[in-house]
């Protein structure tokens, strides 16, 4: 028997999301560069975060060659830069980096993967670092339910957008991800469930 899916969602009708979306649109402009194992992973987080944002840009890549055309788009505009990954030289992302629009460009895949795309992209280890500030993650639950990284893009961008326009209402995030949390909570088996 196929599976119905919400047209505008994309979520199985039975786990459709729309009730609870309502979109955001942030001065910055995030760019999620998507490991190519993350495309139909089920738990991928993405698609909410372009439900929630719909001016976020998602690029599918692993190599410098699957950026190329990326770089050289980049590479005729001025708008600020930075990537958000907790390397050695990153620094806290904070609101004075936003005193004109800027760049956030995020990983999306396991830590495994998003190491690989940052050693594979020298032109993203050039870029200016930046890291979130430790912030009680609304969905924690369901990481341990799932993979580490389940949800973690939605979760980062939010916390980001927070960081850089303090003005900005994320709470559509937040309760976006709040839902889907609630969703994959009641479709576990009770015994599973209570372990969360
Ligand atoms: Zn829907």
């Amino acid at each position: 028997m196929s599976r119905c899916y919400c047209e505008q969602c994309g979520y199985p009708e039975t786990a459709c999301v729309c009730a609870a979306v309502s979109a955001i649109y942030p001065s910055s402009q995030l760019l999620v560069l998507q490991h190519p194992s993350e495309v139909e992973h089920a738990k991928n987080s993405v698609r909410l975060l372009q439900l929630a944002v719909p001016d976020v840009r998602v690029i599918v890549g692993e190599t410098e060659a699957d950026f190329a055309e990326l770089r050289a788009e980049l590479a005729r505009d001025n708008m600020p830069t930075f990537l958000l990954y907790p390397s050695e030289n990153s620094q806290l992302l904070q609101t004075d980096d936003s005193s004109e629009a800027v760049r956030l460009i995020l990983l999306d895949g396991t830590w495994r993967k998003t190491l690989k795309m940052y050693r594979l992209n020298p032109w993203l280890q050039a870029l200016p670092q930046r890291y979130l500030p430790l912030m009680a993650p609304t969905a924690y639950r369901i990481r341990k339910a799932n993979r580490s990284d389940s949800l973690s893009t939605l979760e980062a961008a939010a916390v980001a957008l927070s960081q850089l326009e303090p003005g900005l209402d994320v709470a559509p995030m937040h309760v976006l991800l709040a839902e889907l949390v609630e969703q994959r909570l009641r479709r576990m088996p009770v015994k599973v469930r209570e372990r969360y």
